[in-house]
């Protein structure tokens, strides 16, 4: 069936103040994709999540989600209509416990049977957190926290998940779990923007992708065609 067009981004300019950070950036995703978003170290990627979920503003240009303007919608209420980001860094609470960072997650919605029974399916899908529903949030690994940060953005009901750098200082074989549970998403019909400085297992994952430098898309197509260009492959893979 044909593809359709959930989030589109337009000429796209945010600032700081007076520095401009994005110039001019023009992305897509289609509805059931993994459209990961990879470039170095300040070239404006969390500011591009930040600005999708509205909490940044924008100076010119514009996102669609679903067909509707975003400009005029809060952060809360894209939150709302589908759109949850996990934050890099992971921010959960961590004084709180595992279970009332899963049901913050939740906020929006109070506390329902069927919010009871998505915090049944997060302990079904991490059982670790299961494990550890009574431990401060601030007790668990950073690899367990990555998942806590996942649950409580789930337990919004997202239809887009933005994802910042989830595998950032994690060890290899957790960052494989986390970039598997990624998968397990798509699967469960979520739409992913994933941002990451790991360009090789973010691009083997992804349906398309686009190389982000200094606020300018550069190079965009399929996970595969990102993979095995020869510029990605010099700047982004190490090769
Ligand atoms: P990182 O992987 O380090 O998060 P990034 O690609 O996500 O990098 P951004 O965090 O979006 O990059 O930063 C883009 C540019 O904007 C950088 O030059 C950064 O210094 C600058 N910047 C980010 N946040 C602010 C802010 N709150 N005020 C001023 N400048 C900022």
């Amino acid at each position: 069936h044909a593809k359709q067009e959930m989030l589109s981004i337009k000429g796209l300019v945010t600032s700081y103040g007076q520095i401009e950070v994005l110039h001019d950036v023009d992305i897509h995703i289609n509805s059931g994709e993994i459209v990961s978003l990879v470039g170095a170290n300040g070239a404006g990627k969390s500011t591009l999540l930040m600005t999708i979920s509205g909490l940044q503003p924008t100076d010119r240009g514009a996102i669609t989600f679903e067909g509707k303007d975003l400009a005029k919608i809060s952060a809360d209420q894209r939150v709302a209509n589908g759109i949850v980001q996990v934050p890099e860094g992971r921010q959960v609470f961590k004084d709180l416990s595992v279970h009332d960072n899963l049901l913050l997650g939740a906020y929006t919605r109070g506390k329902t049977p069927e919010v009871m029974d998505d915090l049944e399916r997060m302990y079904t899908k991490f059982p670790i957190l299961r494990q550890k529903r009574h431990n401060l949030a601030g007790e668990l690994s950073g690899g367990q926290q990555q998942m806590l940060a996942m649950g409580r953005a789930l337990m919004a009901k997202p239809r887009l998940l933005l994802l910042d750098e989830p595998s950032m200082g994690l060890a290899p074989l957790i960052v494989e779990e986390i970039f598997n549970i990624v998968k397990e998403l798509k699967e469960e019909g979520i739409t992913i923007f994933l941002v990451e400085q790991n360009a090789s297992q973010a691009l083997a994952l992804a349906d398309r992708g686009y190389v982000l430098e200094t606020g300018k898309v550069v190079i965009e197509g399929t996970g595969r065609e990102l993979l095995s260009n020869e510029k990605v492959r010099e700047a982004y893979l190490g090769m």
